[in-house]
């Protein structure tokens, strides 16, 4: 039986993409998931697919921006679910605007919705993780911390900064057995990645193949971390 049975996961960014495959896969292995982002009437779909196929689900409509959103979610997660075992910090958007044509406005809300979001959902979920003692963090980067594309300084650096992120809390919450991984994605086919880059169909990755990978570096003993995976095209024209 996998770890993930009955364990309670939070997904951020679970309304399309990679979050929703997330919810899905999560749930699959008998996760009980909690969904976050802004769009509620997509996470109510998602929610009612769940519960029709016998999982557990909860809807949280949530900017992950807004710290005082971030503090709502984790409190209905645990009023519905009582704990969390697993953050997937998924959320995210691209930018494709050269550094000499960035409004301030855009640069902030990038770095913002990228990493910022994460640092809040950590901070919410660690204090609950040390109580019971274990738990796992996921950061959801990019190909982009490794190699940047051109005209993304702000994407760019919002996925560097959250390898960062990712680095400094897997080292501070290890003592807690909370084990902090980050999954570096190549192009999927999302609505964000459908933006990045015109591969062919059948050379970019499905939001549920990159689904399995997170669900994986999840479903291990809580004593390990997968801490890093980085899964890109292999193939390229
Ligand atoms: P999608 O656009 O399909 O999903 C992005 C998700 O983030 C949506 O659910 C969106 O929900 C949510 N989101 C955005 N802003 C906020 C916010 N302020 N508050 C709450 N939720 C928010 O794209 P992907 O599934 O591709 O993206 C998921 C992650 O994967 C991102 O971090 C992205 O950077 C990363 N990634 C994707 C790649 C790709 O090729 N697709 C490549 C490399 C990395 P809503 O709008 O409802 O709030």
């Amino acid at each position: 039986m996998s770890i993930l049975a009955g364990r309670v996961a939070v997904i951020t960014g679970a309304s399309s993409g990679i979050g929703a495959a997330c919810a899905l896969a999560f749930s699959a292995k008998g996760a009980r998931v909690v969904l976050a982002a802004r769009r509620a009437e997509r996470l109510t779909q998602l929610v009612e697919r769940i519960e029709s196929g016998g999982g557990q689900a909860l809807a949280v409509s949530t900017d992950v921006t807004d710290e005082a959103a971030v503090a709502a979610l984790f409190d209905a997660a645990q009023t519905r679910f009582d704990t969390v075992d697993v953050l997937v910090n998924n959320a995210g958007i691209a930018d494709s605007t050269p550094a000499d044509a960035m409004p301030l406005d855009l640069w902030r809300k990038v770095i913002d919705t990228n990493l910022t979001s994460a640092f809040l959902c950590a901070r919410a979920a660690i204090p609950i993780m040390k109580r019971q003692g274990h738990g796992r963090i996921i950061n959801v980067g990019s190909i982009s911390a490794k190699v940047p594309r051109a005209n993304s300084p702000a994407y760019t650096a919002s996925k560097w900064g959250l390898d960062g992120l990712t680095r400094a809390l897997a080292i501070d919450c290890r003592a807690d057995n909370i084990a902090v991984s980050v999954f570096h994605p190549g192009i999927v086919a999302t609505e964000l990645g459908g933006g990045l880059s015109s591969l062919p169909d059948d050379l970019v990755a499905q939001p549920e193949d990159a689904a399995d990978v997170i669900v994986h570096m999840a479903d291990l003993p809580d004593h390990l971390n997968f801490y890093e995976a980085l899964v890109v095209q292999n193939k390229i024209p």
